[in-house]
């Protein structure tokens, strides 16, 4: 269970949204500002933050980069906009995921509960025995680079291997393709298709498919997230 910040300005999606927390166990404050949040965020330490972004007294984007400068709290942003372009600048800006209004009770609970496993899985997202992650049945031993699905070894290059590395050391965060090309082709430019292409060899080596994804899901125009399959 956490202590979460719900910053919201509407009075009926924040009662919403408290009593949903409430209900799960969680610890809940709130506050309908952004100038409000920043002083909660400075006194008290949370282990989420769920920020709409559109507060009356500060622009969201500004919010969160405020907020970023005080906390390396987990954040969630909450948006009314379906804008792709939008969430990408947001995720580039340092939330952690987000969430479209209007979203579901589900939804909430499902990017809550990734936000928090991954910030409880330290830095890097991977266990402590030793760079081992595990996703669902997917086992990776980063140190000896080995892969293995439902216990069969994975034959991946090294660049199969590091993309899904990083997906698995994220469960259930989208990571902008920019993110992907700078963290794990060292590049700040380049083709989309570069990850489409590694993606689709990848899915391949997975048994999925882009149609029928189990553990990698793209977000058109938004970026790839690595998730157990339900
Ligand atoms: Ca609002």
């Amino acid at each position: 269970m956490a202590t979460v910040l719900v910053v919201e300005d509407d009075q009926f999606v924040r009662s919403a949204l408290i009593r949903h927390l409430a209900d799960a166990g969680h610890t809940v404050r709130s506050v309908g500002t952004a100038l409000e949040a920043l002083r909660e965020v400075a006194q008290v330490g949370f282990d989420v933050v769920i920020l709409d972004l559109g507060l009356p007294d500060l622009d969201g984007s500004e919010a969160l980069k405020m907020l970023r400068g005080l906390s390396d709290v987990p954040v969630i942003v909450a948006t009314a906009r379906d804008d792709e372009a939008e969430i990408v600048r947001l995720l580039n800006a340092g939330a952690d995921d987000y969430l479209v209004k209007p979203f579901s009770v589900e939804h909430l609970s499902a990017r809550l509960a990734a936000v928090l496993r991954r910030a409880r899985g330290g830095a890097a997202g991977e266990s402590a025995e030793g760079g081992r992650i595990r996703v669902g049945g997917l086992e990776i031993d980063v140190r000896r680079r080995l892969a293995v699905l439902d216990g069969g070894q994975l034959d991946l290059t090294r660049r199969e291997f590091d993309l899904l590395a990083f997906l698995a050391a994220r469960p259930g965060v989208v990571v902008p393709r920019r993110r992907l090309l700078a963290e794990v082709w060292q590049q700040s430019y380049g083709e989309d298709q570069t990850i489409d292409v590694h993606l689709s060899w990848l899915r391949r080596k997975l048994g999925e498919t882009a149609a029928r994804p189990r553990y990698l899901h793209t977000l058109r125009g938004v970026g790839v997230k690595l998730e157990p399959p339900a």
